[in-house]
């Protein structure tokens, strides 16, 4: 109805305006629909831990005689309060992010840097599982973009590597030149994920095994955060994975050149 009554409006204006306007509007309600969706998504995972955390405050005012029940109720309700803030940063830092927006305060970034402060974000998680974090030879690369963004996606992939592992196994990350795109991967040898599924890890709150998931304290954006990060760099992220054989994540983000933020002269600097 909205489109007619815009194309009553338009006519006026020539057909090419209608045809624009109705496009514009096509795509607003496409956005509509996957903002409604996020929110309802949203509201679906926001609801498990806060009812967890109501049920277990009844619990504990009715044990109070009984300080193990207590101390039981409370580390559940510690780890309920833990993915809920998880939950909120992430979609937080999600929500920052719409695809294609223009970086904020861009400048050169050395992904030696970035890698450093992902393996150090997970170092005492992948110790305590034994798990070995092999990093490859720093290779001096650098991008143009946002190095909180950047170490954050890269955190993200190297967190899901370790949490979807089986302990004392092994994490690679590794970079390299391929003409003028980097490309940073992160490998594992865990539990792998089904062919079907390679394009929808990507998609907002999408888990190939949810219980496995949230018990690890996972949010189901982790991956949502690093394919938005990689286009908003002009880049992208793929997943190589078998079930049983590990996975191996690629970002490939392009190579700074060097010229970048530098605008064209205008005529009259020339
Ligand atoms: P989560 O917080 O659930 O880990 P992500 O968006 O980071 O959310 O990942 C989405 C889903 O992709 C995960 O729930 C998991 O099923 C799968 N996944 C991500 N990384 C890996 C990996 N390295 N190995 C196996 N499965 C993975």
């Amino acid at each position: 109805d909205a489109a007619r009554v815009l194309a009553v409006r338009a006519a006026p204006l020539g057909t090419r305006y209608v045809v624009v306007l109705a496009n514009d509007l096509t795509e607003s309600i496409r956005l509509d629909e996957v903002s409604r969706d996020f929110i309802a998504n949203i509201s679906h995972e926001l609801k498990t831990p806060i009812g967890a955390i109501s049920v277990l405050t009844e619990a504990i005012e009715s044990s109070v005689d009984n300080p193990e029940r207590v101390r039981r109720f409370a580390e559940k309700m510690t780890a309920e309060a833990d993915r809920l803030a998880a939950l909120t940063a992430d979609i937080i830092n999600l929500s920052k992010l719409q695809a294609d927006q223009a970086l904020h305060m861009p400048e050169l970034v050395s992904i030696d840097a970035v890698i450093d402060h992902a393996v150090r974000d997970n170092a005492v998680v992948a110790d305590a599982r034994q798990v070995t974090i092999a990093r490859g030879k720093p290779t001096g690369l650098t991008v143009y973009g946002e190095e909180s963004l950047l170490a954050m996606a890269l955190q993200n992939l190297v967190s899901n590597a370790v949490q979807y592992s089986p302990d004392g196994s092994r994490v690679g990350v590794g970079t390299r030149l391929v003409d003028d795109t980097v490309e940073i991967q992160v490998t594992d040898q865990g539990v792998g994920i089904p062919k079907e599924d390679h394009d929808r890890v990507f998609e907002r709150f999408y888990r190939v095994d949810g219980a496995r998931s949230r018990n690890t304290g996972g949010t189901g954006l982790g991956l949502a955060i690093v394919k938005h990060t990689a286009q908003n760099h002009g880049g992208e992220v793929s997943v190589w994975s078998q079930p049983g054989n590990g996975s191996t994540f690629t970002l490939r983000l392009p190579v700074a050149t060097g010229d970048e933020g530098i605008s064209a002269p205008t005529s009259a600097e020339r």
